[in-house]
């Protein structure tokens, strides 16, 4: 069962109804967080109970929005292994250096934590049909759930999205439909149509239940750990839904009594094309500007705008983190690295993360003995193209 009591605005704290269906905070048009009974909770589930549980994000369901198991939809998500990176942490000079391979879900991405979480509460909740904006990661992991789920999925990608995207799309059932520019405009015309035809926009942080699946990484984090979080997170951020929603689950454990106060670093890694976070926190501020001609290979990353950047940025403050950018060269040298130490065909956003590292390293701010968690978020499959 799902201990779900009601939904709560990020930024004014105003009050919903969990039941029903809704996008943004009707008040001031930000995002709306699943708050839980966490003292009912804590009382019944126990961290103990986990091991014999299923090897996906359905573990953690009490601490998920789904109330009827009948509406989860599973392709076998989450889960994924973080491994010790020794061969790579020798050749770039930490010990503690570890991966968690995200390539491994559903549509070889993460986003198959937060679509499959988001289909599956609205399917519970009578949704028929379901629309979305992507950069590519996003759209196949909501037409794979959709499908499942047998909904209507609708996707709008730029027209410049490598091939594989498109295809991967197109065979898991969806209507794809190409725009002239960049993920912001493709989320001015899915939200468009999706007011006039009734269908569920399911942009990033535009409802509540995708950052639901995204902690679940945090939850793994530390069961998979032992309960002891690493010193540093290295995550690519692009709408930031893994970064805030690792923040949230680390925030729930503690109250569910099964960490400390304890919480790692986190660092936000973006491309120098398109770095709108990078900037926002280097100039102090709680809401970024957008970004102008944004332009990465990492199209996880080409993401100029974020809804919930003022969550993003509460995570890296709170944490005494930090946020960077590296250039394509870099984050491409970065993917070819792992691959070679490692065998892990990584995303160009997972090469990312080991970019961020070198630098960070380099400065000093990563230290020696300390426990560093690089988060490669997709398989480079889909991004073949980028080794021709
Ligand atoms: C979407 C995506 C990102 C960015 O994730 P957010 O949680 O939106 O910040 C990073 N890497 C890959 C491979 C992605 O598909």
């Amino acid at each position: 069962m799902s201990f779900l009591s009601h939904l709560e605005c990020g930024l004014c704290g105003k009050e919903q109804d969990a039941d029903k269906v809704w996008n943004l905070c009707p008040e001031c048009s930000k995002p709306l967080l699943a708050r839980y009974d966490v003292k009912a909770a804590a009382k019944v589930f126990d961290k103990g109970k986990l091991a014999g549980r299923e090897p996906n994000l359905w573990r953690y369901h009490e601490m998920l929005p789904v109330r009827d198991a009948k509406y989860r939809i599973c392709l076998g998500e989450g889960y994924t292994p973080i491994m010790h990176a020794e061969r790579l942490g020798a050749e770039v000079g930490l010990e503690g250096l570890y991966i968690k391979d995200e390539g491994l879900n559903p549509t070889t991405s993460f986003k198959a934590r937060g679509l499959g979480m988001a289909v599956s509460r609205a399917y519970e909740l009578g949704v028929k049909e379901v629309s979305i904006p992507s950069a590519g990661n996003a759209a196949g992991a909501m037409s794979a759930y959709a499908a499942a789920a047998g909904m209507k999925a609708y996707v709008f990608m730029p027209q410049d999205v490598p091939r594989p995207f498109i295809s991967e799309c197109k065979a898991l059932g969806a209507e794809v439909t190409l725009i002239d520019g960049l993920i912001t405009d493709c989320g001015k015309a899915a939200a468009e149509l999706a007011k006039k035809y009734n269908r569920f926009d399911i942009s990033t942080l535009k409802e509540p239940y995708r950052i639901e699946g995204k902690k679940t990484m945090g939850y793994e984090v530390a069961e998979q750990m032992d309960w002891e979080l690493p010193d540093v997170i290295i995550y690519p951020t692009g709408g930031g839904t893994g970064m805030v929603g690792m923040w949230k689950a680390f925030a729930e454990m503690e109250a569910l009594g099964w960490i400390g106060a304890e919480r790692p670093r986190m660092v936000t890694v973006q491309s120098t094309g398109c770095a709108p976070m990078v900037r926002a926190f280097e100039q102090g501020t709680e809401f970024a500007e957008p970004w102008e001609g944004a332009k990465t290979v990492a199209d996880g990353l080409r993401v100029p705008a974020a809804v919930g950047d003022f969550l993003i940025m509460r995570a890296l403050r709170e944490s005494n983190g930090i946020a960077v950018a590296v250039s394509d060269d870099e984050l491409m040298a970065g993917a070819n690295k792992i691959g070679r130490t490692q065998g892990l065909f990584v995303a160009p956003e997972g090469g990312a993360t080991l970019a961020a590292f070198e630098q960070l390293r380099k400065q000093g701010w990563i230290q020696d003995g300390e426990k560093v968690l690089l988060f490669n978020t997709g398989s480079g499959h889909k991004y073949e193209h980028m080794w021709k």
